[in-house]
Parts: structure tokens; C-alpha cells; sequence
């Protein structure tokens, strides 16, 4: 079905044609016209599905039916996690909104900022208000913002909102927000927290689960390089070299590792920059900027700085470190094979890491393909055999040899069980 069916105004199908989009995501088939007719909305989606246009756009069409003067209040209030998604959500917004008469105003606030300027943006009336909750929080208590006329909330990635410990926050703003509300709930995973959060929030919720991610993580390719610990920082140089990667996003555990890897990879003349929560907001959005850009080769990133960005078309994920949650490997190589390119979800595995990496495999329902390269060999401990082997090998059972890739490894593509 094209966008044109869909019931949105004209406006916004040109600013759809202008973003290049020909036919909607599978959750924007389903959310747009829920949304249209003013229903909450529960949706499993993660980024990269096009969940926010799934939204936006709806909610787009909603306001400028009816516009208001001068002294707009806030009808629209969207919570995101982080800095990054809220900017990202915010340009999102103003991208789709940019052919509305009257022209809607949109307005990021996140922290990490000065809070002054944010107050000044927000006096002229605004019609979107995208932000992180602490901030949202610190201007409601500074008077800078009434949110009594607040007609649609969206919770944007409520599963990272909660992971962060937002909960108190969020719930301290809804109680803020009118009784009578559109309310629209967007999570890549439902812990019982989510169930909890959702069963005060939404009345009569459309209930929307897109397997969209999964096409897309289908189009990953999935290795594990074993190696040992200490020769990851050269094992990364060697397969950026050798194979000419020329925009990567490697993900640490650690904002110290995160630090660390960077220079080591700038004195290898690779040019890195880190993004992570110690960063300033300058650097982080300058990293991204000169990433997307292609002056960056590498970006290195923690799990919370990263989620929610967007670079489309990503080719190279690595975790240098995989992840301590099994959910956050499938945010991870999400970032990459979007819109249908093939992409390259690379893991570094140390011999520490080979639990975390069954717990992965577990969870994904499929074995990653484990490879060794030629002088970076993991010696420490024979590597785990992928769970479809005939035979597992004991770890320590061969500890001094350095094992070959066994001929008997299948490459299963990425069958994304759900992270729910
Ligand atoms: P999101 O899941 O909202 O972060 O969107 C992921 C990416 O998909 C963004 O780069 C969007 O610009 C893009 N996108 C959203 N909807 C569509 C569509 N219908 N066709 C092609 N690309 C889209």
C-alpha cells in the first residue's frame, strides 16, 4: 500500500517523497492510521524499523488540523532516553513537518547543556516538545514549561527509559499530563517493568509487533573473530586495514575503554573518535557529524551513547567487547544492514567472553560463525564450538594449541527470536 492511502494530508506526503521514502515500513502501515484515529498504541518496534515516522507522521496530520495562535501550548510531548534520539526525533519531526500551514514548532531539551537557552526557546510556545525526562523535570520545576494541555505523549524506547532509571521521572511528568490523552508506547523489549508502566498508561492500546528489525538483521552477516584479550586492539586495526573499512561503529563496555581504544587507534593512524555520556554534548554531536560525513573511520561507542542514533546504511558494527546483556547484541547489529544493504556484525571474543557469547546465541535462536585469523589466534583457551557442533570441545582441553576454525561450523543467518 503506498503512503498516499494511508489518510495523511498532502504536506506531508510531499515531505514523505522529499525523504525518499516510497512505501511504508511495516509498523507505519499499522500505526499510521491507528494513530490518525486518535488510539493509544503499544508497539514492539527498535530503531531502524521507521518507528518514528510511524508516529510522528500521524501525530503531524492530527495537530495541524487545528492550529493554534501565538501562545501555543504543548500538545505534543515526546520522552526519549538519550540526547541523541531526542535530536534525532526532533530533526525527524521538523523534516516531516517542514510543508505544514501554519508551520508547527518543535523543540529539543535534553541535559548535559545549559538549562538558560532551553528556556528561552520554549517561552515563544511550542507545539512538539521532545525531550529526556531529567531535563524535561528540571524545567517543570523551574517553571519553564506547563504540560496541562499536552493532547498525545510518546514514550519513545521505554525499555532503555526504564533501563536508565527513569522510571520516577516519567512517572512524576505523566501525572503532570492531562487525564484525557493519546498515549503511545514504543520498546524494543516488555520486562515486567514495561508491563507495569503500560498498564496505568494506555487505554484500549492498538498493539503492534513488526518483525521489520529482523528482515533487516537477516541482511547481517555475523562473526565471531576469536582472539585473544590482549591482541583485540590489533586485531581490529588488522581487519580495518586489510579489509578497507571505511566507516565503522565499534562498541566498548566501558567509557574508559571506549577513551582508550580511540587513541590507540588514531596512533595507528586509523582516525577514531569516542561518543559516550562523559562527552560533551559539542563533541559527541561534532564525532557523529564528522562519522556521517566520512572524515571519522571509526566511532567508538558505549551502549548508552549509541542507542537510537541513526546512521543509515551502516556497514560495519564491531563489538570489541560483547555485550554484558544478550539484548543489547541484538540493539548492537541493528545498527547495521539497514534498508536492505547487507551489513557486518563483527564480535571480538576473548576466551572470558565465551559464556556471554552462547548466552547471545541462545537468545538470537542461531550460532554466529567463529573465525580466527592468521596471528591473532586465540590461545589462551580452546574457543567453544558453536552449539550445533557434534562434538564441544571441554575449554582447557587443548589450552596451549592455537585451534583452527573446525570445518563443521555453520553460518546460521541471524533468526531474530524476539528480545522480549
Ligand atoms: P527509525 O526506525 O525511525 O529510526 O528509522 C530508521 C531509518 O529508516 C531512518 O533513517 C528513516 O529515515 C528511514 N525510514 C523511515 N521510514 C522509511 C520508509 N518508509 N522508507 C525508507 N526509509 C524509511
Amino acid at each position: 500500500m503506498p503512503f498516499s492511502k494511508l489518510g495523511l494530508s498532502d504536506p506531508l506526503l510531499r515531505a514523505i517523497a522529499e525523504a525518499g521514502y516510497s512505501t511504508p515500513s511495516p509498523i507505519q502501515l499499522q500505526a499510521i492510521p491507528a494513530v490518525l484515529k486518535g488510539h493509544d498504541l503499544l508497539a514492539a518496534a527498535q530503531t531502524g524499523t521507521g518507528k518514528t515516522a510511524g508516529f510522528a507522521l500521524p501525530i503531524l496530520h492530527r495537530l495541524s488540523l487545528k492550529a493554534y495562535g501565538n501562545h501555543r501550548p504543548i500538545r505534543v510531548l515526546i520522552l526519549t532516553p538519550t540526547r541523541e534520539l531526542a535530536a534525532q526525533v526532533g530533526e525527524s519531526v521538523s523534516k516531516y513537518g517542514a510543508h505544514l500551514h501554519p508551520r508547527l514548532k518543535t523543540e529539543v531539551v535534553f541535559g548535559g547543556v545549559k538549562i538558560n537557552p532551553q528556556m528561552m526557546r520554549l517561552r515563544g510556545g511550542v507545539d512538539v516538545l521532545v525531550a529526556t525526562p531529567g531535563r524535561l523535570l528540571d524545567l517543570v520545576n523551574q517553571n519553564a514549561v506547563k504540560l496541562d494541555k499536552v493532547e498525545t505523549l510518546v514514550l519513545d524506547e521505554a525499555d532503555r527509559m526504564l533501563d536508565m532509571g527513569f522510571i520516577r521521572d516519567i512517572r512524576k511528568l505523566i501525572a503532570l499530563l492531562p487525564k484525557k490523552r493519546q498515549n503511545l508506547l514504543f520498546s524494543a523489549t516488555f520486562s515486567e517493568d514495561i508491563r507495569k508502566l503500560t498498564t496505568g498508561l494506555l487505554v484500549n492500546p492498538v498493539k503492534i509487533e513488526v518483525a521489520a528489525r529482523n528482515t533487516a538483521a537477516e541482511m547481517v552477516e555475523q562473526i565471531a573473530f576469536l582472539c585473544n584479550k590482549a591482541n583485540k586492539t590489533e586485531l581490529l586495526c588488522h581487519l580495518i586495514k586489510t579489509n578497507n573499512w571505511q566507516q565503522v561503529l565499534v562498541f566498548t563496555s566501558t567509557k574508559h575503554g571506549a577513551n582508550r581504544l580511540t587513541e590507540k587507534l588514531n596512533k595507528f593512524d586509523i582516525k577514531a573518535a569516542a561518543i559516550h555520556g562523559n562527552k560533551s554534548q559539542g563533541a559527541r554531536t561534532g564525532a557523529l557529524a564528522g562519522f556521517k560525513a566520512g572524515e571519522i573511520r571509526v566511532l567508538v561507542a558505549t551502549d548508552v551513547a549509541a542507542r537510537g542514533i541513526d546512521i543509515a546504511l551502516l556497514p560495519h558494527v564491531v563489538n570489541f567487547e560483547l555485550p554484558r546483556s544478550p539484548a543489547d547484541y541484538v540493539h548492537r547489529i541493528g545498527r547495521t544492514g539497514r534498508a536492505g544493504e547487507a551489513g557486518q556484525a563483527v564480535s571480538l571474543v576473548s576466551h572470558d567472553e565465551y559464556s556471554a557469547l552462547r548466552l547471545i546465541e541462545k537468545l538470537i535462536g542461531a550460532a554466529i560463525k567463529r573465525e580466527q585469523i592468521a596471528g591473532f589466534e586465540a590461545s589462551e583457551v580452546a574457543p567453544p564450538a558453536p552449539p550445533e557442533a557434534p562434538r564441544a570441545q571441554r575449554p582447557g582441553s587443548n589450552a596451549k594449541r592455537s585451534p583452527k576454525p573446525s570445518g563443521n561450523q555453520t553460518t546460521i543467518k541471524h533468526r531474530p527470536g524476539r528480545a522480549v
